[in-house]
C-alpha cells in the first residue's frame, strides 16, 4: 500500500477485522452523533533473535530489541503512532539508536515526526529526497521528520550483538527500496518488495516497475537461507517458499499481459476478460486486481 488515503470501505474493512464493529450507517434520529473515535490496535509478534513485528496499520514495523538499544523499521501512519510507541514500550525500555525508513511511502513514514525525535532516521537517498521534493502531495516534510543518515548502495548497522546488513535495490516497489537483514537472527525485512498473500501495489510514479520487483526477488532469493523467517512489508511473516511463489505470480502476470497485448487487446478488454483472474484470491482493498493489472499493463505500454 503507499500513501493510503482511508475510505469508507477500507476504514470499514479494517474496523471489522478489529472487530469494533465502527459503522457508517448515516445516524438515525434527528441529533447527529459525532463520528465515531477511531481505535487502532497493534498486535506484536516475536520473530528471532530480539527481531519482533508490530501490525497495524500501514506497513509492517521491525522493532530490533536488546541491552544496546532499540533499531524500528518502518512507522506506519498517524493514527497508529501511540499505539506503536506504547508496543515497543513494552518491548524495551532502552534507547532508541536508529529509525529505518524501507521506502518514501506515507503508510511506513507516517510517524517520522514522532519517530525521528526519539532517533535519527536512516534511508535511501531517494527516500530524503521524496520527502524533502517541494512538489510533494501535502508539501515537503520538514526537517525533523526527514532521514538524516542517507546511503546509496546500503550500509551496516552493528548492535546488540548483530549485524544489520541495509541493501538497496533499484526500481522495484519504488527507486528507494531497502531490504534488511538480521544475519544471526536469520530474519529479513522486505520492505515493500514482498506483499504477501495480495497483490502489490507498485509505484511507477516514483522509480518503481514489476520487472524490477522480479529482478530485485530473483537476487534476494539468492541471498536467503532456506530457513529464513521474512517480515513481508504487508501480510502474515512468511517463508522463502512463500517469496518463490510471490515473484512467480508477478513474472506469469507480466506473461498473461504481454500476450493479451500480441493479440492486440487493449487495457479495457484486458480488464473485461480479467486476465489475471486466476489469482483473484490476492484481491485485498485497496489491491485489487483490476489495479494491479492496470500497472502491468501500463508498464507494458498498453493503450
Ligand atoms: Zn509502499
Amino acid at each position: 500500500m503507499h500513501l493510503v488515503t482511508p475510505h469508507r470501505a477500507a476504514l470499514a474493512a479494517f474496523a471489522g477485522l478489529l472487530g469494533l464493529g465502527i459503522g457508517f450507517a448515516p445516524a438515525t434520529g434527528t441529533v447527529a452523533s459525532p463520528p465515531p473515535r477511531q481505535e487502532v490496535a497493534v498486535e506484536t509478534l516475536a520473530v528471532a533473535g530480539g527481531v519482533h513485528v508490530l501490525v497495524g496499520r500501514g506497513g509492517n514495523v521491525g522493532v530490533f530489541v536488546g541491552d544496546e538499544g532499540v533499531l524500528v523499521i518502518d512507522d506506519q501512519m498517524k493514527p497508529t503512532e501511540q499505539a506503536l510507541f506504547d508496543a515497543i514500550d513494552a518491548l524495551s525500555k532502552a534507547p532508541w539508536r536508529f529509525v529505518l525508513n524501507t521506502h518514501v511511502h506515507g503508510d511506513h513514514t507516517g510517524n517520522n515526526a514522532s519517530f525521528g525525535a526519539r532517533a535519527p532516521i536512516v534511508a535511501h537517498a531517494n527516500v530524503r529526497a521524496r520527502l524533502a521534493d517541494p512538489k510533494r502531495d501535502g508539501g515537503p516534510l520538514a526537517a525533523p521528520a526527514l532521514p538524516v543518515v542517507t546511503f546509496e548502495e546500503g550500509l551496516e548497522l552493528h548492535l546488540n550483538g548483530e549485524r544489520v546488513r541495509v541493501k538497496h535495490f533499484a526500481n522495484a516497489h519504488t527507486d528507494g527500496d531497502s531490504v534488511v537483514f538480521f544475519e544471526r537472527a536469520n530474519v529479513v525485512h522486505t520492505g515493500d518488495l514482498f506483499f504477501h498473500g495480495r497483490f502489490p501495489i507498485i509505484d511507477l510514479d516514483r522509480g518503481g516497475s514489476v520487472r524490477g520487483v522480479v529482478e530485485a526477488v530473483d537476487e534476494l532469493l539468492t541471498m536467503l537461507s532456506d530457513d529464513v523467517r521474512l517480515i513481508p512489508g504487508h501480510g502474515a511473516l512468511a517463508r522463502k517458499s512463500d517469496l518463490v511463489a510471490y515473484r512467480d505470480m508477478l513474472a506469469d502476470s507480466l506473461k498473461l499481459v504481454e500476450a493479451a497485448q500480441r493479440e492486440g487487446k487493449s487495457l479495457e478488454q484486458m480488464q473485461q476478460e480479467r486476465v489475471l483472474s486466476k489469482y483473484a484470491a490476492l484481491a485485498q482493498q485497496p489491491n485489487s486486481e483490476q489495479r494491479f493489472l492496470e500497472t502491468v499493463a501500463r508498464e507494458l505500454g498498453a493503450k
